[in-house]
């Protein structure tokens, strides 16, 4: 294992002192609980700090325990969640919470190896919970964190490869300190937040520029190094806009699958060579329903492995057919708008709206 170029506690004196003058106050920054922690956590993942307060603030709201929590349906933990994105991480959320009370008798776990046997939580969050809740080393290797330790040490390579994790994971490991992990581990996602920053870091008032080796060697616009993007396959997909009565129908989707749990309008794949009006014509045959389909746009969204072009049909129907199911509901515009629709679903019923 390649040593530090200088003491580890350097490195976290430097950094505890300028986080005691410039840490910043968050409202998760202000409990030890290691159920709003875990939270915070999770919804600061692929979302900003100013986006997730007031959805943090209403979800604790509704749900100020981990046993309100998991008593609650997975319906209810969507409502609260919509907006924010990437619903597989309330579904996790709900399913932690619901084996915290069944496997740990509703204490939220202290170790580390147990915290990531929870769904929804890799090593880096278990990290930050053991180090902010339980004051205890925890390392951390959240996307900030990763900027600040690839520039502070100079590390270069593929930023995902499995040798620069390891480097960095080791890093993480190393500069950790024992003491005060609680405040390290803030103060670091911090300094990655508002100093060393993706753009233009500001070295000039960095409490690390001293020991840092990208500073030094004017690379800190270079590191970490860009990963090359993979293209994202996209999917072409139709949706039924069944309306009766003012009512749309929507289902929900298996709980096992991709945005499990989550609602949409009827939709399906459209066949590689086919075309959507005739895939449209196939889905109304198979949810048992007979009308005239009216095109009517067209909506596009990217999710994490793909992208959707969604085309729209609008069809006047019948609450026949297999409407009758329990995962199935036919729902005002006003309803819709609270449901726990996925994203292009959104977008189709935000079209549906502007179309009056
Ligand atoms: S000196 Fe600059 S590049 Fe280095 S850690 Fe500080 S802000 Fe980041």
């Amino acid at each position: 294992m390649q040593p530090l170029p200088w003491p580890a506690e350097d490195m976290s004196g430097r950094l505890l002192a300028w986080y005691g003058r410039n840490g910043r106050d968050l409202p998760w920054r202000r409990t030890r609980d290691p159920y709003r922690i875990w939270l915070s956590e999770i919804m600061l993942q692929q979302t900003g700090v100013t986006a997730v307060i007031p959805y943090y603030e209403r979800f604790l709201a509704a749900f100020p325990s981990i046993a309100a929590l998991a008593a609650a349906s997975l319906d209810q933990v969507f409502e609260l969640w919509a907006g924010l994105g990437y619903y597989r991480r309330a579904r996790f959320l709900h399913e932690a919470a619901c084996r915290v009370m069944s496997e740990h008798q509703g204490r939220f776990p202290d170790q580390l190896d147990v915290i990531m046997a929870l769904p929804g939580i890799g090593r880096s969050t278990a990290g930050a919970i053991v180090s902010i809740a339980f004051d205890r080393k925890g390392p951390i290797l959240d996307g900030n964190v990763r900027r600040v330790l690839c520039r502070l040490l100079a590390v270069s390579g593929a930023p995902r490869s499995r040798e620069v994790e390891k480097r960095l994971w080791q890093l993480a490991e190393m500069l950790t300190p024992e003491n005060r992990a609680h405040d390290y581990a803030q103060a670091i996602m911090d300094l990655g937040a508002t100093v060393c920053t993706p753009r233009r870091p500001d070295c000039a008032a960095c409490p690390l520029s001293a020991l840092c080796q990208a500073f030094w060697q004017g690379l800190q616009e270079q590191l970490p190094q860009r990963g090359v993007r993979k293209s994202v396959p996209l999917v072409r997909q139709v949706a039924l806009l069944m309306h009766h009565h003012g009512r749309y129908l929507v289902r929900k989707r298996p709980l096992a699958g991709m945005l499990g749990g989550l609602w949409e309008f009827p939709a399906t794949t459209v066949p590689e060579d086919g075309e959507p009006a005739a895939a449209a014509r196939a889905l109304l045959i198979e949810e048992g329903l007979s009308c005239t389909l009216e095109p009517v746009g067209t909506v596009r969204h990217a999710y994490s492995h793909f992208r959707v072009e969604l085309f729209l049909f609008a069809c006047q129907g019948t609450a026949a057919g297999r409407v009758a199911e329990e995962e199935r509901r036919w729902l005002s515009l006003p309803e819709l708008a609270e449901w726990p629709l996925h994203g292009s679903h959104k977008k189709a019923l935000a079209l549906t709206l502007r179309q009056g």
